[in-house]
């Protein structure tokens, strides 16, 4: 019989010293059910990771570590964000793990769903995105945030899963792909999609948070968001440049009205010079600024320092094992006798 696939949940944590016990009883039995059902090696384990927090957070981590031989923890030294703690628990996790599955601290995402999500990544599937039915846990402003959020990614032209935040399961394959991407300014949901892996969802019902306060602030959403924008378009920089080209486009129109109104109508002194001004000189500044941030972008792109691209498969060895005789049969040429 193959080896069983070992699991890995990873979980980032800040402040959630209300969680920690709860959460770590909760994934040991998750994992003793799929352990049990014959989903995954006995040797999975659960990876908490402490993002700087000041509460008691690591203490507890560390008390479970002792208790549940299947939970590690990992302490980040200060507090670098959501998805820069999901990322180091990634990256820590890939090593003695097939299959990662990355959840919150506060147990909104139903836990029922991993084994779906491993019976879909042994179809082939490196990549599963937990996908929320709906948002009614959500505050309204936060529900309507979102949706905001979505629209404008999407007329930005930004590929991402609606309703999916980072409940999911990625293979080793895909988690190690992804640590080809060097950039600082993450935005996982973003960039997963961007590997190019076979991919599937799974739908779930996400619960209220169990304890604690959400730790993603205003200003953390606004912060993620920011990065979910600039991270992977440039298309407001293309507003910019081509807002400035109108304006100029309408200096022309208004250098018509204004002549006309001069030498037609009387205009009040200064008038003319006054509105041709406006729209010429904002015409230029725009388009100035359209064409350095376009250099800037380019920039951007370069320092980011994303892989070009991955080749999945080589039929090369194939092509080489030919014997040199029917390549050349192959390539229409003749072996030189008549
Ligand atoms: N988190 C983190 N660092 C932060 C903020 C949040 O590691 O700076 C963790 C947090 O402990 C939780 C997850 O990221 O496990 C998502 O945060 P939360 O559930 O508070 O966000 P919400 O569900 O309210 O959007
Ligand atoms: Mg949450």
């Amino acid at each position: 019989m193959d080896r069983l696939e070992t699991l890995s949940i990873v979980v980032p944590c800040y402040n959630e010293e209300a969680m920690v016990v709860e959460l770590v009883e909760h994934l040991d039995m998750v994992l003793s059910k799929l352990t049990g059902e014959g989903l995954v090696g006995e040797d999975s384990h659960i990876v908490l990771v402490d993002d700087g927090s000041t509460d008691q957070t690591w203490p507890l981590i560390c008390s479970s570590c002792e208790t549940y031989k299947r939970v590690n923890g990992v302490k980040l030294s200060g507090n670098v964000g959501h998805q820069n703690a999901l990322m180091a628990g990634l990256t820590v996790a890939k090593d003695t793990s097939d299959l990662i599955v990355s959840l919150d601290a506060d147990l909104q995402d139903d836990t029922s769903v991993i084994s779906e999500m491993i019976k879909l990544s042994r179809q082939g599937n490196d990549v599963v995105y937990g996908v929320r039915k709906d948002r009614t846990s959500d505050s309204l402003a936060k529900r309507e945030t979102a949706q905001i959020f979505y629209k404008t990614m999407k007329v930005l032209g930004v590929r991402t899963v609606y309703n999916h935040a980072d409940y999911r399961l990625m293979t080793k394959k895909a988690v190690e792909y992804l640590s080809e991407f060097n950039e600082r300014n993450l935005y996982l949901r973003g960039l997963v999609p961007l590997l190019g892996c076979k991919s599937a969802t799974v739908e779930y019902k996400r619960e209220e948070r169990r304890e604690g306060k959400s730790k993603y602030s205003i200003r953390k959403m606004l912060h993620l968001a920011m990065d979910g924008i600039t991270s992977f378009t440039d298309v407001p920089v293309h507003i910019v440049l081509w807002l400035g080209v109108a304006f100029l486009v309408v200096s022309f129109g208004i250098l018509v009205y204004v002549m006309v109104s001069y030498f037609i109508h009387s205009v009040v002194p200064g008038w003319s010079s006054l509105m041709l001004s406006i729209w010429f000189c904002s015409g230029c500044v725009l388009t100035s600024l359209g064409v350095i941030g376009e250099y800037i972008g380019k920039i951007y792109v370069e320092v980011k320092g994303r892989p070009r691209y991955r080749i999945e498969k080589k039929s090369g060895e194939k092509v080489c094992n030919i014997p040199p005789t029917i390549q050349k049969a192959q390539r229409g040429e003749d072996d030189g006798e008549v």
